[in-house]
């Protein structure tokens, strides 16, 4: 198979907040699709007092106004669970045990929390249905991937080769070595001692294999490019999250 294509997010700015975003996204299909950086921790279980994390959510939340009233985030488990959201309204909404989001409204921004793990936007080519996943290990050994193209098409009345996948800012292969059991669960097949795991490559190959045609990777890497992102891996666990985010803005 055909290594993906790869597309690059650029710097942007969002209020106070310095952000990497896909200009290519925004031009064709008309959302904005991008990633906070280092500096600005959002994460939903840090150490940080409640309310340094909540003024910072508030005030990103301000810097994406007008275009979205609503962010949406889910504390993420890992797992397979999407929620679809097509309720209007103002603020902020956090969702237990979620780590996809969908939805075809103007206005709600769609967010995951991430420091290493592939946030996966998708988009239909012609369509109002959007997609936001948090893909790890886990995640995509279980199959989130998958899901969330069906459930993209199922919504959206239309098949994977009418979706485009972009899988962004995360580790990259060579910075992210796993154990052999990792390797296995993703992989299928067995392997010894420990082994470098590309999760987005994987997370294209699989969307590739469910009919996807426009599957893109990311060339920032959270470890390598590490003065920009958050990396788990990389600070040894003591990194906070970025949000990535996905939406079309209200006209
Ligand atoms: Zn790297």
């Amino acid at each position: 198979m055909t290594p993906p294509q790869e597309l690059r997010e650029a710097p942007a700015v969002r209020g106070e907040f310095r952000c990497h975003e896909l200009a290519a996204w925004a031009a064709d299909l008309g959302v904005v699709a991008g990633i906070t950086s280092r500096g600005a921790d959002f994460g939903l279980s840090s150490t940080e007092p409640t309310n340094a994390v909540l003024d910072r959510w508030r005030r990103f939340r301000m810097a994406m106004r007008p275009g979205f009233g609503t962010a949406i985030v889910g504390h993420q488990c890992h797992g397979t669970t999407l929620a679809t959201h097509q309720t209007p309204g103002s603020g902020w909404r956090v969702e237990d045990d979620i780590d996809g989001h969908l939805t075809s409204q103007p206005g709600l921004l769609l967010g995951v929390t991430v420091a290493d793990c592939v946030p996966v936007y998708l988009a239909q080519e012609t369509g109002p249905w959007i997609g936001l996943l948090h893909a790890g290990w886990r995640g995509i050994a279980a199959g989130i991937v998958e899901r969330g193209i069906s459930r993209l098409c199922e919504l959206g009345a239309c098949v994977p080769s009418d979706v485009v996948i972009h899988c962004g800012v995360s580790i990259c292969g060579s910075c992210y070595e796993v154990g052999s059991e990792v390797y296995e669960a993703v992989n299928g097949e067995s392997a010894l001692g420990q082994r470098q795991l590309d999760l987005r490559a994987l997370v294209a190959g699989r969307a590739r294999q469910s009919g996807v045609r426009r599957a893109t990777v990311t060339t920032w890497c959270t470890a390598h490019d590490h003065g920009t992102f958050y990396s788990h891996r990389r600070s040894g666990g003591t990194d906070g999250r970025m949000v990535a985010y996905l939406g079309r803005p209200s006209p």
